[in-house]
């Protein structure tokens, strides 16, 4: 992992491995990952295009979906893990995502010949704005910007647009960088805001109601910050499916119990990580120059040490 300043001076790179044995980094694009995981499923098992409209608890306790072309689905069981704007976590009684000041652009960058990067993790400081880029394979290069913004702004869907800004926020960095965004097809940039939710104990609802149950974004949004949302989402996925598993083949443990139980499990690990997540981003995005200089030629090259700050991905949720 190479740290730069905005005007391309390295102030620290870290070997992994070096720093603690335990730990790597390993990009994978998101396509890839949807597409590996939905293989394994028997085929016709995911229905695409299915946007939900609405949920009701039927007078027998099953659940009723409604989708947006008026098909109804009744379940036992319901796993809402439909983002960080869930309709099923607002139909739970969860509060609206909490934008946290800042917004990202992503995009992939694509060498049709091959992308000429080794395999680092780059990232480069400077006031209120922060980049990034990676390989994720052979011919494609992860990047994102992340900028202070008071408010989430517009949804801008014109792709042009969104490369322009992207842009001209990095205009004098590094070049690395403005090439990969160069290289970028327009129509695969995003701006997100960024927003998380804090799962405080006793005022936020649990992650179960019933027989409904919340994963991932759905039920903990959190800021990229530690690059964990996705990976915490997969880890509430081994542990819901291994306690549902365990409770439909038991004789005595319910359903309802084992979503609680799964809820009682995940807390821990996600709501802390939640917080971190956010003041880890709000410490990156600082905009005062004294504090700039003293994180680029103090905190970074002299005292962070990768170990400690990766330790939350020392995390072991067992196979299924
Ligand atoms: C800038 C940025 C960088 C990130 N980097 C990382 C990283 O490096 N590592 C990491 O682990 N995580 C990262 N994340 C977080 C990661 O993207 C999310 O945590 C992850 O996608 C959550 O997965 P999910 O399945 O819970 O939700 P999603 O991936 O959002 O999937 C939700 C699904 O529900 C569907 N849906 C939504 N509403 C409805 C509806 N009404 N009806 C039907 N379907 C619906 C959506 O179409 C979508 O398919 C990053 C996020 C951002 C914004």
């Amino acid at each position: 992992m190479v740290v730069k300043s905005e005007e391309g001076r390295e102030l620290r790179s870290f070997r992994f491995k070096d720093e603690d044995e335990s730990q790597e980094v390993r990009a994978v694009e998101r396509r890839i990952l949807l597409e590996t995981l939905a293989n394994q499923l028997p085929p016709g098992a995911v229905h695409f295009s299915s946007k939900l409209a609405k949920i009701e608890r039927t007078e027998n306790g099953e659940i009723m979906l409604e989708l947006v072309d008026g098909t109804r689905l009744f379940t036992k069981i319901l796993i809402g893990c439909d983002g960080i704007r869930s309709s099923v976590a607002k139909w739970m009684g969860f509060s609206e995502p909490r934008y946290v000041g800042h917004c990202a652009f992503r995009g992939l960058g694509f060498y049709p010949e091959g992308q000429p990067f080794e395999p680092k993790v780059n990232y480069i400081y400077g006031r209120g704005l922060r980049a990034g880029y990676v390989p994720v394979s052979p011919t494609k290069v992860y990047w994102f910007i992340c900028f202070n913004r008071p408010s989430p702004g517009p949804k801008i869907s014109d792709s042009f647009v969104l490369k322009n800004q992207a842009k001209e926020l990095v205009r004098n960095w590094p070049s690395d960088l403005m090439k990969i965004i160069d290289l970028t097809p327009d129509d695969t940039i995003i701006r997100t805001p960024l927003v998380d939710r804090w799962l405080w104990p006793a005022i936020s609802p649990a992650a179960s109601d019933g027989q409904v149950v919340l994963v991932g974004d759905a039920w903990h949004p959190m800021t990229p910050n530690l690059g964990q949302g996705a990976c915490c989402a997969l880890e509430d996925a081994v542990v819901l499916a291994r306690k549902l598993a365990n409770a439909i083949k038991s004789e005595t443990e319910s359903v309802e119990g084992a979503l609680r139980s799964y809820g009682t499990e995940r807390w821990p690990r996600v709501f802390p990580l939640t917080i971190r997540a956010n003041v880890v981003g709000s410490a990156l995005q600082w905009e005062n120059p004294v504090v700039c200089s003293l994180r680029n030629n103090l905190i970074i090259p002299k005292l962070v040490r990768l170990g400690p700050l990766l330790e939350h991905t020392n995390f072991e949720c067992k196979s299924l």
